[in-house]
């Protein structure tokens, strides 16, 4: 029979599970641009403009292969709002036999998906999404009887069934992970390759003008999108990164210079995420540098690794612990998201040129995320919940699948240590290492107390003191709480109340702030 296929807006396959049968002559594809999934947090408008303007190509595509597609924009006066209603309103205006859909990748659509067959009155067929190489049940399985779910041993799971960079049921160059190798800082002088931009077509320039005029106060510029938005642009960015930024992105992966958004990575998480680019031939693709000679192992297996290992960990481990998993809070974390989030003017260099540059491009490299604004969430002990609300809208890659259990897990060990054995916190000291923001600092980086001191170094011994605890029996820890002990008693004090004092200033606790 007649059926209706419907494709979210980060679904963009053609390989889909949900239209692998699709018969051209009797089914429609239905794809919806719906409020609901625009106002579930405030999003980026580059992150909505991405969005909307890949599903618009994705749907021109399909149409010019001959498959009818119902179409549903979102200034259209009888769209319903919701992807719900807006199925009910295609079954009801087509009366298909069944609808056929892939499963998405957050729970929260999950949930509605599951209304659907009442509300339509017709079959709901959900299928696994393939895009994954690893499906939940495998990650589930995986999972079972382990007493920690580290990502390393994950990792060589899927090295070995996907065959990269194997030889011979081993990993080549003698090493699952280079990581060791991957820690420079940015020597001064170093020419850094500009990564392609993609120049708003007619499509795209529609839905910016759409996007300025519905979304005017969300946080975040327009001006200057460049994603690509088709497979055939992300292919071209996918190419231009192997050519010019693999060959040193193991190198500099951890670095972070001021006025250099990019540097070595990639850009290619919208495209992953949107459903442009297949997971596996990139990894394909990066191998063959190396098998070629034209990037280093320890470039290709970072690279790989991130995408073989973390993207599909994150994955599994979110569809393994939610619903329960976003209310974790194991630090009792309770204070507010300091308003320099959104502004970007705290006068920390380094938090505010990463907050500048999220405000103006919807992307910041892994490091800024975790390191910078992660790791002062962290150490300030801001509320789990408005940090993830953050992430989940400032960044055009953000969906809660992968978003949370990197926000959650990694950054906040709010999880308790499910994903990392210990805290991501740092000094001032890790960031000076690792970037140029403390040399036009107002802030002295080597000082912790004293009109100047950076902020980061009261707080990372007060969150230490705060947590001692659960910390200080953690072997990688031991050494700090040593330090700790050799400033003695009045040093620390004085340190705590620095903190103290500037915590109440930019993060008071919800509760004092209610009251
Ligand atoms: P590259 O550094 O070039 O890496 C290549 C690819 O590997 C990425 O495109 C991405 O698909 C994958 N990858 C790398 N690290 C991770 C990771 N930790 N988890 C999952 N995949 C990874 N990534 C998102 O896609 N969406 C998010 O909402 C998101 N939120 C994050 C929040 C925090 C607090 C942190 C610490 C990380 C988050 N990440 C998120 C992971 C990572 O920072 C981004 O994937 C990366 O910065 C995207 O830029 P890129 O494509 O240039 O990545
Ligand atoms: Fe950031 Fe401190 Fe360095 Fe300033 S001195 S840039 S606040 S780490």
């Amino acid at each position: 029979g007649r059926t209706l296929r419907v494709v979210l807006g980060d679904q963009l396959t053609r390989g889909l599970a949900s239209l692998a049968d699709l018969d051209p002559a009797a089914d429609t594809v239905l794809l919806a641009e719906v409020m609901g999934e625009c106002t579930y947090v405030p999003h980026h408008p580059k992150k909505i403009a991405l969005v909307l303007s890949a599903m618009r190509h994705f749907a021109a595509a399909l149409e010019a292969e001959g498959v009818r597609v119902r179409y549903i924009r979102l200034d259209d006066p009888a769209n319903t709002g919701t992807l719900a209603g807006e199925v009910a309103r295609a079954a009801e205006a087509l009366a298909p036999a069944a609808i056929v859909v892939t499963e998405p990748g957050e729970w929260r659509v999950l949930e509605d998906m599951r209304s659907w067959e009442r509300l339509a009155g017709i079959p709901v067929e959900i299928r696994e999404d393939r895009r994954f190489l690893c499906s939940r049940a495998e990650f589930a399985a995986w999972a079972q009887g382990r007493k920690t779910l580290r990502m390393e041993f994950f990792y060589r799971e899927m090295r070995r069934r996907t065959g990269l960079l194997m030889e011979g049921g081993e990993p080549v160059g003698g090493a699952w992970n280079f990581d060791a190798e991957n820690r420079k800082p940015l020597p001064r002088g170093l020419t850094i390759p500009k990564p392609p931009r993609f120049a708003p077509d007619a499509v795209t320039a529609e839905v910016l003008d759409l996007v300025a005029r519905l979304f005017p106060a969300n946080f975040g510029t327009l001006e200057g999108f460049s994603f690509p938005v088709t497979s055939a642009e992300a292919e071209a960015a996918l190419g231009a990164f192997l050519r010019d930024r693999l060959p040193s992105f193991g190198d500099y992966q951890d670095a972070m210079a001021t006025g250099e958004p990019v540097l070595f990575h990639s850009l290619i998480s919208t495209s992953l995420n949107l459903g442009l680019l297949d997971p596996l031939k990139v990894c394909r693709r990066a191998e063959a540098e190396w098998r070629a000679g034209r990037a280093p192992l320890n470039a290709v297996e970072g690279f790989i690794r991130q995408i073989i290992g973390w993207r599909e960990y994150v994955r599994g481990l979110y569809w393994l612990k939610m619903p329960g998993y976003a209310a974790l809070n194991a630090l009792g974390a309770d204070r507010a998201l300091p308003e320099f989030y959104w502004t970007g003017d705290s006068g920390m260099a380094c938090i505010d040129a990463v907050v500048r540059q999220t405000r103006d491009e919807a992307y910041a490299h892994h490091i800024q995320r975790l390191m910078v604004t992660g790791n002062f969430a962290l150490i300030a002990g801001i509320d789990p919940g408005a940090v993830n609300e953050w992430y989940l809208s400032v960044y055009a890659d953000a969906f809660e699948w992968v978003e949370l259990p990197n926000t959650h897990g990694m950054a906040l060990h709010a999880d308790g240590g499910i994903m990392a054995s210990k805290p991501y916190a740092a000094s001032g000291k890790y960031i000076d290492r690792m970037s140029d923001y403390c040399r036009t600092c107002r802030h002295d980086v080597k000082e912790t107390t004293g009109p100047n001191a950076c902020p980061f170094n009261a707080l990372y011994w007060d969150f230490l003191a705060r947590h001692r605890q659960r910390f200080e029996a953690n072997p990688r820890m031991a050494q700090m709480y040593r330090t700790m002990d050799r400033m003695g008693p009045a040093k620390l004090v004085a340190i705590r109340a620095r903190a103290a004092a500037f915590l109440d200033r930019v993060a008071p606790r919800l509760k004092d702030r209610a009251a």
